[in-house]
């Protein structure tokens, strides 16, 4: 008897670019960034469109890099209303004009989100190395909400921003935000590279997770607050996107098809391209979608586990960025034996002047 269908994806995350203004050390795009030439056209992203649609995807989320680099973001964001998925745009926000945000809105954009890299200009401005971003920032989140836009404001946070979760909630509310995400840095590529110079504090990390936990409840009913916590410190590993193949793909500037955006970095795997295989195939039938789907390919420790269909294991990319191995439990779950690479990782953090700024 032939195995049932997965179910199809509830949101794909188009990866439109990887060019950005920006230079933030904590950037999960790949080292080797793929360059603008080897970018699929608007034809292609369209096809693509038309066939998660055709799928069943509910949620397109336009990202990069920066997906106002590119030309034909509004016109993506037409065919994707015309299909009836709905759009949300991932921004550094530091693109938004008047023009281009009209234009949006026009085009039937139903939700923005909108990066901060820290509530104080200075310090925003050295982490993503773009004078003047701040100003920009706050100006495009004004014309987000003057549109009648739901605003998500996002703060990633890690030892050189971290004591300011409580001003960073504080600009989210000014800007008159519906939901405020403040996330934990994920170590996969740039973040990777710098990882010692952004792990925060034990302290740092008890004084963010208290100030998040008393604005929740200050806010509850009003704003929400999304909290995405450091792995590093964790008793047990998130369900990386759910779980391998379950609710989301991902698709790289080049077209390449993802279960995460760091699954590049396991080696020995082809992931195919949808400019030549069709979604429906890529998530029904290819190999690199079923290689950690469900439960069968666990080590025994999660196969007999009770949480095995909760966390789904933890993160492959950082089982393999720790271990050596795509397939071990992942490192930030202390059942796992190969726990303490986690806590040698925060040991040998520590305050440094330089970090790799992303090309
Ligand atoms: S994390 Fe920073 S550098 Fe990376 S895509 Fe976002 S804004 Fe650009
Ligand atoms: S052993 Fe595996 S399934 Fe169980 S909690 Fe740890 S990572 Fe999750």
């Amino acid at each position: 008897m032939k195995a049932p269908l997965p179910q199809p994806p509830m949101a794909l995350l188009a990866e439109l670019t990887h060019r950005c203004p920006l230079k933030c050390p904590y950037c999960s795009n790949p080292l080797d960034l793929e360059r603008a030439s080897a970018e699929m056209n608007t034809d292609d992203w369209k096809r693509l469109l038309d066939q998660a649609a055709a799928i069943g995807v509910l949620q397109v989320h336009f990202s990069g890099g920066e997906p106002l680099a590119r030309r034909d973001l509004v016109d993506l964001v037409r065919h994707a209303a015309q299909l009836e998925l709905y759009s949300n745009i991932i921004t550094s926000g530091v693109m938004l004009t008047d023009k281009v945000m009209a234009a949006l809105v026009e085009a039937g954009v139903d939700h923005v989100q909108l990066s901060f890299q820290d509530s104080e200009t200075a310090s925003a401005e050295i982490i993503g190395g773009y004078a003047g971003a701040q100003e920009k920032k706050m100006a495009a989140a004004a014309r987000i909400t003057a549109a009648g836009l739901p605003l998500t404001t996002n703060f990633v946070i890690h030892r050189l921003n971290a004591d300011r979760v409580a001003d960073m909630i504080a600009l989210g509310e000014r800007l008159a935000s519906s939901r405020i995400e403040i996330a934990h840095t994920q170590y996969y590529g740039w973040g990777l590279l710098n990882r010692s110079a952004l792990l925060p504090t034990r302290e740092q990390l008890d004084h963010a997770t208290k100030v998040v936990e008393a604005a929740r409840i200050r806010l509850k009913g009003a704003v929400t607050i999304d909290y995405v916590v450091p792995d590093y410190y964790a008793a047990r590993p998130k369900a990386c996107m759910g779980g391998w193949g379950r609710r989301f793909i991902n698709i790289s500037p080049s077209g390449k098809a993802l279960p995460c955006h760091a699954a590049e970095t396991l080696p020995g795997v082809t992931f195919p391209s949808v400019r030549e295989t069709s979604l429906a195939d890529i998530w029904n039938h290819s190999e690199a979608f079923k290689m950690f789907r469900g439960t069968d390919w666990m080590p025994d420790l999660c196969r007999t586990c009770d949480r095995r269909e909760i966390d789904w294991g933890g993160c492959r990319c950082q089982a393999l960025a720790l271990t050596g191995d795509a397939a071990a439990t992942d490192p930030a779950c202390e059942l796992s034996p190969d726990h303490a690479v986690m806590a040698r990782a925060v040991e040998d953090a520590g305050p440094q002047a330089n970090w790799k700024a992303r090309a």
